[in-house]
């Protein structure tokens, strides 16, 4: 694959406004004026360049962060959601109709494995939940599936930290003329999907993305005829749901997304510092940066130079009492914050099984290899992390007393 730096390829954009301003004029209009009629209707059907109808379809501000998205992922196109879920729905919605089948992984977050198993039934689209990792399961899937028309993953899946084979997943996919649709939540710059074959990425910008944890926002990014497709103001999924971003936050993101490459470093040393020492004293940790790790030939062979191998990194303590304590103590010893949610400049831990991946039914949280014990941290950005893993270590030790 060819060398690619999502963060120069943004630095490469001209952003400025039409007053030169460094950063692009916020536009908090929710309707546009057309100096003449025919121009409306024409936009209408999609066939002007350079106007704007109304903020459901686009807003300049929201184009703005949307080109710069593109350029990281290098899409030709991207449209920005209200929340990452609704990224998520809608992608997966915009591909299906009732008959159609949905083959995903069975590690994705809680909320997106809740629409596909409990939701998406009522309206006649039936998902099959595989392990990714063995790609013949998937093939099998796929060949009892002929009525699949969408194969969903994580690129590093929550909160197990496997990777998922982009390349051999989007040949699967192709193969039968479906759709890749990858959540690059965890791995914004590490991992480019959409250069290995996905077809559509997307992403929760609450997270990482954001960085702040002051919104919840998310992006699909795509091919320019693809997110056309979304806003189309006759069959556009997006168009008709009206998940849109507000341009305000768009603006905030923006300006953000151009620390994304710094903090993603910084996520990545930290949670690489903290994976060492946890081996040396023995704790029983999970971390794809550490040849251990069973995906970490694979993740070389994607990655992106430059980025570390992500700032996720989990415990295993066995029993969820356990994580509780610790995760308690953690909290009060100034560690982080016993929260959901990742990507923020503090670290955060939960116990994905008693959180973000309750949704999931435990046998097959169990059968997935999710211990009840699992503590997912977000490593923050720490300037001391040998502080924090003593920290880490005086939690777990007074824990055990
Ligand atoms: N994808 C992943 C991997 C997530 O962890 C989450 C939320 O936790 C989502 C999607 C949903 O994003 P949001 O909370 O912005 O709707």
């Amino acid at each position: 694959m060819q060398k690619f730096d999502p963060a120069t390829a943004i630095q490469r954009l001209d952003g400025r406004d039409a007053n030169r301003g460094v950063n692009p004029a916020i536009c908090d209009s929710a309707t546009f004026t057309f100096p003449e009629a025919h121009l409306m209707t024409e936009t209408f059907h999609g066939e002007t360049e350079g106007y704007f109808l109304y903020s459901r379809h686009w807003n300049p501000s929201n184009l703005a962060l949307c080109q710069a998205l593109a350029a990281m992922e290098g899409t030709e196109a991207a449209w920005v959601t209200g929340s990452g879920l609704a990224a998520i729905t809608c992608a997966l919605i915009h591909e299906v109709k009732s008959g159609d089948h949905i083959i995903a992984s069975m590690t994705t977050y809680g909320g997106t494995f809740a629409f596909m198993a409990n939701y998406m039934g009522k309206f006649g689209v039936e998902t099959t939940f595989v392990n990714f990792q063995d790609l013949d399961a998937v093939r099998k899937a796929v060949a009892e599936h002929p009525n699949t028309k969408v194969l969903y993953t994580e690129t590093m899946n929550n909160p197990l930290l496997r990777i998922a084979n982009i390349p051999e997943l989007s040949k699967i996919a192709h193969g039968i003329g479906a759709k890749l649709i990858v959540d690059n939540t965890f791995t914004p710059m590490i991992f480019s999907p959409y250069r290995m074959g996905a077809d559509v990425v997307v992403y929760s910008m609450t997270k990482f993305i954001n960085g702040k944890n002051d919104c919840v926002a998310g992006a699909i990014c795509g091919s320019g005829e693809y997110i056309n497709s979304l806003i189309d103001v006759n069959t556009g999924t997006c168009m008709l749901l009206g998940p849109v971003l507000d341009p305000m936050r768009s603006s905030s993101i923006l300006k953000n997304l151009h620390t994304l490459h710094i903090r993603m470093q910084k996520h990545s040393e930290n949670a690489m510092y903290l994976a060492k020492r946890f081996k040396e004293v023995g704790f029983k940790y999970n971390y794809p940066g550490l040849p251990e790790h069973p995906d970490h030939e694979l993740f070389n062979s994607m990655m992106n130079p430059g980025y570390g191998y992500g700032g996720m990194i989990s415990i295993d303590m066995e029993t969820a009492d356990a994580a509780s304590r610790i995760m308690e103590i953690m909290q009060k010893k100034g560690v982080g914050y016993l929260a959901v949610s990742l990507g923020y400049f503090k670290t955060l831990f939960s116990n994905s099984g008693k959180s973000t991946s309750s949704e999931v039914p435990e046998d097959l949280q169990r059968e997935m290899g999710m211990s009840e014990g699992l503590i997912r941290f977000s490593m923050g950005l720490d300037n001391d992390i040998e502080a924090t893993f003593q920290l880490i270590k005086e939690a777990v030790d007074e824990s055990r007393r």
